[in-house]
């Protein structure tokens, strides 16, 4: 055995995340485990087969345990009307066979994952521990009787035998982010004076109850992994000698693995998204590998195997959780133990294409990688002949088109006018909080390399030269121009455009207004009140949200630290909706919370009159007023620059255009890397 453990890890920079660990009966071939996440492919016509295509890719890919997103075990525990469940009416064989065939055929095993939504199911049935609803749900939940309770223990433990008969190696039973298990054990949600409410020891009879019951069912030959609210970060919430307390019953009631999880889904502290720095949480998770002798799963902004290795090799848990990396890049696993590390690639915590879609009841992917969740529409298939094509612009749909297309087996020529490779990627790199696109930005560079594209940095070429050259294809991804407005003064010297602040670090004075308020009005007004030129560290992001990880106090909040201002920010728009309501969902409320605390003001409904030595002249609610401004940034939107396409069509050039210089409203580098790889599969 160790024989066999030592080879399989000399050669990895990881070792210790590649050392196998027996969990019960079964083996798992590493520490790292895909954490459930709510794709709605589970909503899908043939959810089956498209579920088992993007599970499988990830067992292909080396995971050691994936978790499937959530299945209620009744009809009260739904996400939504219409939402993944398991129970006897459940077609076994076309919804869950092709999932757990998949992925044992990657060498992976697979747990379902059991969710009761408890008050954040959106239905009409809704119930809960109290009559207690949640600012994130307008729907009231009626109390579970005590029959209920009990019924529901027995849905949860019908639920995962159905599972074991579908072939699953085990369940996780969701007992964090604030859904019913959650709603039971908190005071802030559970009123009842029965024998499940009151003290902690009838709080915490619900969930331990629920996993003995499962173990009774299922018996020993069958994993069962318990999620548990490590930090609630909500008022109310569990003190950490309540988690610990709750940790204990879970492990006695027969719980495999204790996998944690980070804040309720009503938190108003960011857990996931970029603006956490990584593995912020971690002394959640070390307090409870102390007080527990089952394995302990880390989770929660982990995105690296540098990182993963280091709490592994530390102690701090046995496992490690990752959800969207797996989204990212389904090859996570495989790349990091063979020390292919730049091949990685990362995920970014934007939420953009993953959580958001969710939201908004769209099937996720991921913004890095769109073939994430759409692993049967991105089908690759052999090139008919390599083909000699150039691509305009090396912005984020240039980059995607260039190495998917060279990966195929095309010819790829990138020309950028600028000295750096990245466009609009090299503004969000630079921007306090969203160091992760610099992942992006390598990823794509070390493909240009790997992929034999040849780049052409620092020459603007004309469709003239583009023509001489004999290319098969032209792609012009050549982007955007920021918009100029028409605002009379506009070439006063107090006006600055993003750009200047962003990538040319220019002078800006102490009183600043900012026209435009989308993502990069906000970007802008964040990087000028930002106390650093770099993201928090995690003593600096705990202390200004008001998190003590230890939970010393309920639900691990505290008074946040002030943030000392050296300028005064306004921004400014014309459109009278909520200034910050276009961005991400599960991401806008983070940047509008942070600029409150900067007591940056926002003004809707303006009308710019003009710019002078006086500062700006505005209309607002029929009234004239002056923003002294020092200066005045322009985060007014863009315009799209194609202005190769006419020309290369009259020399009778096959031309392709796509991102920015295609479209330039509302783009993204969601939408840029969409259409880049999409159309580097068609060619
Ligand atoms: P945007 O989201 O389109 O916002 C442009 C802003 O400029 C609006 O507030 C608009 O407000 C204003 N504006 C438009 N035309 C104007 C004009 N002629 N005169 C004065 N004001 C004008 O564009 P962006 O902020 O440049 O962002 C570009 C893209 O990147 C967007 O898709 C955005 O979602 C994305 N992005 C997102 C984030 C994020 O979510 N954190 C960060 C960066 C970028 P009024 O028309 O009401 O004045
Ligand atoms: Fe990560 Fe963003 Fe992709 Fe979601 S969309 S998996 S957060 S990179």
């Amino acid at each position: 055995m160790l024989t066999r453990l030592q080879s399989s890890t000399a050669a990895t920079p990881y070792p210790h995340i590649f050392t196998p660990l027996r969990v019960g009966r079964t083996e798992l071939r590493n520490r790292l485990i895909m954490g459930a996440m709510h794709t709605r492919l589970e909503n899908e016509k043939d959810s089956g087969a498209k579920l088992a295509a993007f599970f499988g890719a990830r067992a292909n890919g080396g995971v050691a345990l994936i978790v499937t997103g959530g299945y209620a075990p009744n009809r009260a525990g739904l996400i939504e009307v219409g939402g993944p469940i398991l129970d006897a009416n459940s077609d076994i064989e076309t919804e869950h066979r092709p999932i757990v065939d998949a992925v044992h055929a990657g060498g992976a095993k697979i747990l379902l994952q059991i969710l009761h939504t408890g008050r954040y199911g959106k239905h009409p049935d809704l119930v809960g521990a109290s009559a207690m609803p949640s600012r994130i749900n307008p729907l009231k939940p009626r109390p579970l009787s005590s029959e209920e309770v009990e019924q529901t223990i027995e849905d949860f433990a019908s639920c995962a035998e159905l599972a074991r008969n579908a072939g699953y190696d085990g369940v996780e039973v969701m007992g964090s982010e604030g859904y019913l298990l959650n709603q039971f054990l908190a005071v802030r949600t559970n009123n009842r004076t029965d024998k499940w409410g009151g003290s902690l020891e009838n709080r915490m009879r619900f969930p331990a109850e629920i996993v003995r019951r499962i173990r009774a069912r299922v018996g020993d030959d069958f994993i069962i992994m318990y999620r548990i609210s490590a930090l609630d970060l909500v008022e109310g919430g569990a003190t950490a000698a309540e988690i610990d307390e709750i940790a204990r019953a879970i492990e006695g009631a027969g719980a495999d693995i204790l996998n944690t999880g980070i804040g309720w889904h009503e938190s108003l502290i960011p857990t996931i998204a970029y603006p956490v720095p990584r593995a912020a949480f971690r002394d959640a998770w070390i307090r409870l590998k102390n007080v527990v002798s089952i394995p302990v799963v880390a989770s929660n902004r982990i995105n690296t195997p540098e990182l993963a290795e280091d709490i592994v090799a530390k102690g701090e848990a046995q496992l490690i959780s990752m959800a969207r990396p797996f989204l990212a890049d389904p090859e996570f696993a495989v790349k990091s133990k063979e020390g292919r590390r730049e091949d990685l690639n990362v995920c970014i915590a934007c939420n953009q294409a993953c959580l958001d879609y969710a939201f908004s009841e769209r099937v996720s992917t991921c913004l890095v990688n769109p073939i994430a969740g759409r692993e049967l529409e991105f089908v690759e298939r052999p090139i008919e002949r390599e083909k000699n094509i150039a691509v305009v612009g090396s912005g984020p749909a240039g980059l995607a088109f260039a190495i998917n297309a060279a990966r195929r087996g095309h010819k790829v020529s990138m020309y950028e006018s600028s000295d750096e490779v990245g466009g609009q990627l090299n503004l969000a790199s630079r921007i306090p909080g969203k160091q992760e696109f610099f992942e992006l930005l390598r990823y794509f560079k070390r493909q240009l390399h790997v992929q034999n594209v040849a780049v052409i940095t620092g020459q603007r070429v004309n469709a003239d030269q583009l023509t001489r050259k004999g290319f098969d294809h032209i792609v012009i991804a050549s982007g955007i121009v920021p918009r100029i407005p028409d605002i009379p003064g506009i070439n006063h010297p107090s006006v600055l455009s993003y750009i200047d602040v962003i990538m040319r670090r220019a002078k800006v004075g102490k009183r600043v207004a900012i026209i435009g308020t989308g993502g990069i009005g906000h970007d802008v007004a964040e990087l000028l009140t930002a106390p650093y030129d770099r993201g928090e560290t995690t003593e600096e992001f705990l202390r200004t949200w008001g998190v003590d990880p230890m939970s010393t106090v309920a639900g691990g909040l505290v008074p946040p630290e002030d943030e000392v201002m050296s300028r005064e920010v306004t921004m400014f728009q014309r459109g009278k909706d909520r200034v910050g309501s276009r961005l991400g969902k599960s991401t806008g409320w983070i940047h509008r919370a942070k600029l409150r605390r900067r007591n940056v003001e926002a003004i809707a409904g303006c009308e710019y009159i003009r710019i002078d030595d006086a500062g700006l002249h505005y209309r607002s609610n029929g009234v004239e007023k002056i923003y002294p401004a020092d200066n005045i940034i322009m985060c007014a939107g863009q315009e799209m620059l194609a202005e190769l396409m006419e020309p290369l069509k009259a020399f009778g050039a096959n031309v392709h255009v796509i991102g920015g210089a295609r479209f330039a409203g509302e783009l993204d580098a969601l939408r840029a890397i969409d259409e880049g790889t999409r159309l580097a599969y068609q060619l």
